[in-house]
């Protein structure tokens, strides 16, 4: 018998007091398809690091398994190491070690912070032997890489400091995720690539955003789309059906588990889990 699917789930910290209570909500009915861990992002330079971590109690407070993420730009190294231990009292497990964007965006020009980590991989290496570290991931190249060849180098790098998974920006050309995991397996670099899965809750949205990450919005899936901007319940059902569909295709080349960006909703994400048969019928909407 081949291995079940597994899932896990990315939450972002909400602003208010209501949106932390409405997380607490959307974990509740997340925890139906079993998760194996939430993860919880956390603001470029720690800004609202307060936010991540009253994000990951309300997390914590469901009994979930928290994966934190944490990024080193613009903070010092006695910066990030409180931001740590936070998370250590927190109970959180895992963490997501990443660089971040500088202040102007993925655009902007990096320069580490004068006290700080120079790299992703020298924050991997300082946390490695405290949690489960993930990274992350990019099949169709980060867009400040010069090439996917430097994107596999630098994820050598994350994996020879100690991270043991990695994570995928979205994606939603599945040959060019299989092509990834071909190009890490001849380096053979001992690491789990995860797929990173953005069900499509708006179709202008997820394709602006996905311009920006450098994903390619294939026509076929545009196409499934067109005319539904103004409809909510059937881009409801197209998103799910896509992301459910992508998935059945990874699981067909080996995939065992997928990680799913949620924004915080946990109607379109269990919709997706239903298709899979990861969770009974969805009825609370
Ligand atoms: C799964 C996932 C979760 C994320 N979560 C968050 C989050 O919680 N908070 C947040 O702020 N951002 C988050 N991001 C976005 C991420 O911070 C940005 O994509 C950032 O630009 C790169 O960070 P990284 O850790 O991926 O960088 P790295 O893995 O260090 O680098 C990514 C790529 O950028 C290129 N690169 C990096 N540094 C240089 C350099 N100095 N010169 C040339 N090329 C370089 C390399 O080609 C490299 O492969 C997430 C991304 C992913 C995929």
């Amino acid at each position: 018998m081949s291995t079940p699917l597994t899932v896990s789930f990315e939450v972002f910290p909400p602003k208010t007091v209501d949106g932390l209570t409405q997380l607490t909500a959307t974990v509740e009915r997340l925890t139906a398809a079993a998760p194996s861990f939430v993860s919880v992002t956390y603001g470029a330079g720690g800004t609202d690091r307060e936010r991540s971590f009253d994000a990951i109690r309300a997390v914590r407070s469901v009994g979930v398994e928290v994966a934190g993420h944490l990024t080193c730009v613009g903070q010092s190294i006695a910066d990030v190491h409180a931001v740590v231990d936070q998370y250590e009292a927190l109970g959180v497990s895992q963490i997501v070690a990443l660089r971040g964007d500088p202040p102007g965006g993925v655009d902007a020009r990096y320069s580490a912070h004068p006290d700080g980590y120079h790299r992703t991989a020298d924050l991997v290496g300082a946390v490695a032997g405290r949690f489960d570290v993930s990274v992350s991931a990019y099949p169709e190249r980060h867009p400040q890489s010069p090439s996917l060849d430097h994107d596999l180098d630098v994820l050598a790098d994350k994996v020879a400091s100690g991270a043991r998974r990695a994570v995928t920006q979205m994606f939603f050309e599945n040959r060019d995720f299989v092509a990834y995991c071909d190009a890490v397996r001849a380096r053979r670099l001992a690491v789990d690539v995860v797929p990173g899965i953005f069900p499509i809750h708006s179709f202008p949205a997820v394709s602006r955003f996905a311009a920006r990450c450098g994903a390619a919005m294939p026509a076929a899936i545009a196409s499934r789309f067109a005319g539904l901007d103004d409809d909510p319940c059937a881009t409801h059902e197209v998103a799910a059906d896509v992301a459910a569909e992508q998935i059945t295709e990874l699981v067909a080349h080996g995939v065992r588990h997928v990680h799913l960006y949620t924004l915080n909703r946990a109607e379109l994400a269990l919709a997706v889990c239903e298709r899979l048969g990861l969770v009974e019928s969805v009825t609370a909407r």
